[in-house]
């Protein structure tokens, strides 16, 4: 499940402010009617490899150093989400998906190099972001793997934006892109790995409810998943 390897574009770093997220119509009503989203039905919304609630599973190792801890499962997060994206590429492409989507009213923006908010293609956004992520992981003074080498101390908030980003990717997924998720019958596999990443997200405190949840007018598809597996006791209340 590799995906074709990027090519070796470099974007600008995305600063914490890269990533606004904009209404994508200016005459969206505020309280449109939207059908209820696939993700959000039965069957799909409980089906799961995992079962019960994610507490233990996210739960610090006991001599395990917390950053550690933190890094070792972005990594996986990376990895797993990397691996469903290059599936699923295919049908992510300039044409089906021209904007980053991940609500019906939302489109997150990029920042480029003069500093404009611009809308681009969601390959080519998810493309910046994962080239960024994995130089993060490859650079051994941000994510050291050699014992006696200390995390920067900048990590945790380093951290947390990656995660950011990294949830931005699932955003669109399950907004643009469920129906071949469900073709590829991986949604027991897809949504578990969501569930795991949004539990250890807000553990370790990597994960804001507004980027979870959005905005009045801007909501995120998932945000309203999020809600339904704390009701259904998949993730903390
Ligand atoms: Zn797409």
């Amino acid at each position: 499940m590799q995906r074709a390897p990027r090519p070796p574009r470099r974007s600008t770093t995305p600063t914490s402010d890269s990533f606004q997220s904009t209404e994508s119509l200016p005459g969206t009503p505020t309280t449109p009617n939207h059908p209820k989203p696939l993700y959000l039905c039965s069957p799909f919304v409980e089906a799961a490899l995992v079962k019960g609630n994610f507490k233990h599973i996210v739960a610090q190792p006991k001599y395990a150093d917390v950053m550690e801890w933190v890094a070792v499962n972005i990594l996986d997060f990376y990895q797993n989400l990397n691996q469903f994206y290059g599936v699923l590429a295919e049908c992510c492409t300039q044409q089906s998906c021209p904007t980053m989507t991940a609500g019906p009213t939302l489109n997150y923006t990029w920042i480029n190099q003069d500093r404009k908010s611009v809308q681009l293609p969601a390959p080519t956004y998810i493309d910046y972001v994962m080239t960024w992520v994995q130089n993060q992981l490859d650079d051994e003074n941000e994510f050291p793997t050699k014992s006696g080498r200390d995390f920067p101390q900048n990590f945790p908030s380093r951290a947390k934006h990656i995660y950011r980003q990294l949830l931005r990717v699932f955003a669109h997924l399950y907004h643009a892109h469920y129906p071949q998720i469900l073709h590829l019958r991986s949604e027991p596999h897809f949504n578990s790995l969501f569930a795991h990443f949004l539990a250890f997200g807000k553990e370790y405190d990597l994960l804001d409810v507004k980027d979870i949840k959005g905005q009045q007018g801007a909501a995120v598809g998932i945000g309203a998943l999020w809600e339904r597996w704390k009701e259904m006791g998949i993730l903390e209340a």
